[in-house]
This record gives C-alpha cells, sequence and structure tokens, in this order.
C-alpha cells in the first residue's frame, strides 16, 4: 500500500484518496466532500500529491510584503492586539507619501506584491484609499496590490456612502488588483465576491439557523450556499484548461 493510501486508512477521504494515487479525475461531489471535510492536513497531503506528480520538487512563490498604513480602528475586536483606538498610545496613520516611502524602504526587484491591511479608520476620507493605491501603483507599477479584507472594503464603502459593488470597482481603477480566482471566462465569480462582501461584514439574520449571527458565523453560512456553485466554477476552470 502506498504511503497516501496509508495515511487515508479508515478516512472518509479513503475512496479519493485512491483516485488520487492512480491519477483518476474526481467528480463533482468528491469535491464537495473535500470541501466539507475537517481533515484539512488530509486535503492538502492529496493536492501535494496532485502537484508533486505534475510539478516534481519546482514550488513557486510569491514574495509578499506587507503594508500597514494605519493600526487605528474603532472596533475593538477581542483577537486584536495590533489595532489601536483613536486617542490610544501606538496609533498611528502614515500620509500618502510616507506609505509610499514605508514601502520603498528596503525594496528590492523580487518583491511582487503589496499586501495592505489596516484598521477601520474613523475618519479618513474615501479619497486617502483610491489616492494610496494610486501612489502606490505609480511607484511600483509592476507589483500587485492586494489590498484590503472585506471587512475593512465594508467599512470604506460607509465611508464612500456607496454600495460594496461600487467601491470595489473604484479600487480596482485606482490599481487594487483582481482577486487571483476571478477571470474573464467566470464572470459570475466577480458577482459572488460582491455578494459574499455583503453578506459577509454585517453578519445578519440567518435563515437556515433562524437566529441572528455575527459576521464571520455569516461568512461561513454564506461559503457552504454556494459551495456547489464555487465547485462548478474550479470544474469549467479545469475544463478551460485542458
Ligand atoms: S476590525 Fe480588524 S483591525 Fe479592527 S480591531 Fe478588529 S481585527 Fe483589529
Amino acid at each position: 500500500m502506498s504511503a497516501l493510501l496509508e495515511r487515508f486508512a479508515g478516512s472518509p477521504l479513503r475512496p479519493i484518496a485512491e483516485k488520487v494515487a492512480e491519477g483518476r479525475r474526481l467528480s463533482f461531489e468528491d469535491g464537495v466532500a473535500l470541501f466539507r471535510s475537517l481533515d484539512v492536513l488530509g486535503v492538502g497531503a492529496l493536492a501535494n500529491h496532485v502537484r508533486e506528480a505534475k510539478h516534481g520538487n519546482t514550488a513557486y512563490y510569491n514574495v509578499n510584503r506587507y503594508l500597514n498604513p494605519t493600526n487605528l480602528c474603532w472596533v475593538d475586536c477581542a483577537l486584536c492586539a495590533w489595532a489601536r483606538k483613536p486617542g490610544v498610545d501606538g496609533g498611528y496613520t502614515m500620509s500618502i507619501e510616507e506609505a509610499v516611502a514605508e514601502s520603498a524602504a528596503g525594496w528590492h526587484d523580487g518583491i511582487t506584491e503589496l499586501h495592505i491591511v489596516g484598521g477601520l479608520h474613523p475618519s479618513l476620507p474615501y479619497s486617502w484609499y483610491l489616492d494610496l493605491l494610486r501612489a502606490l501603483k505609480a511607484r511600483f507599477p509592476g507589483v500587485h496590490l492586494k489590498a484590503w479584507t472585506m471587512v475593512e472594503i465594508d467599512w470604506i464603502a460607509r465611508v464612500a456612502k456607496q454600495d460594496v459593488a461600487t467601491v470595489i470597482r473604484d479600487l480596482r481603477e485606482a490599481g487594487q488588483e483582481r482577486d487571483a480566482h476571478e477571470d474573464d471566462r467566470h464572470p459570475r465569480r466577480p458577482r459572488l465576491q460582491n455578494d459574499n462582501a455583503e453578506r459577509f461584514v454585517g453578519g445578519g439574520q440567518d435563515e437556515d439557523l433562524g437566529r441572528p449571527v455575527g459576521a464571520g458565523q455569516q461568512r461561513i453560512v454564506g461559503r457552504q450556499a454556494e459551495l456547489r456553485e464555487q465547485i462548478d466554477a474550479i470544474v469549467a476552470d479545469l475544463e478551460a484548461s485542458e
């Protein structure tokens, strides 16, 4: 028995592991089972088996650099040891120029992405977010700008008094890159993400659970509900690339 199959002895993923070991195509339902599996390391082991079979020991890396242009946040998440409330020692907000200078310090050509995360800043105007992207894109034109989490984008939309889809469009025009999972062949993906963005961030009443849920829970529920559509899109990707 191969080491891969030994790893999945007695596991519900064993039938999928057998297909993977034999190089057979997985079914749609296999995709659903993998998404739902709590054996995250097992799913990773299966994916790595396929990766090594296709590419040997070669790996590709995204050299990513973090930029935190502000740590001011009006929210007070219990898990967060990083953000500062306005007026508390240690809080900071960079000007656009400072953020570009911070990004440029120690810059080298191997850097391929700037990953921008901050807090939900109580007073920065909408233009600051767009101007920051424009300035970074002008200074580092070849770099992928991965900018802000969904909760931040929801906040930026509130600052802008615009809907999330409009704000994402504005951010993209200013330099934020498209998500790696989107492409022109599957235009539903941006729609899914925008729908998710609106649903994730605020929490709300969950119809399946029949009770209010917080933002994080809502995100998980939203993901489950769209699982089949997401797997459909992955299958369409695979078929298009063959
Ligand atoms: S919203 Fe983000 S930055 Fe603000 S307190 Fe929560 S985790 Fe920290």
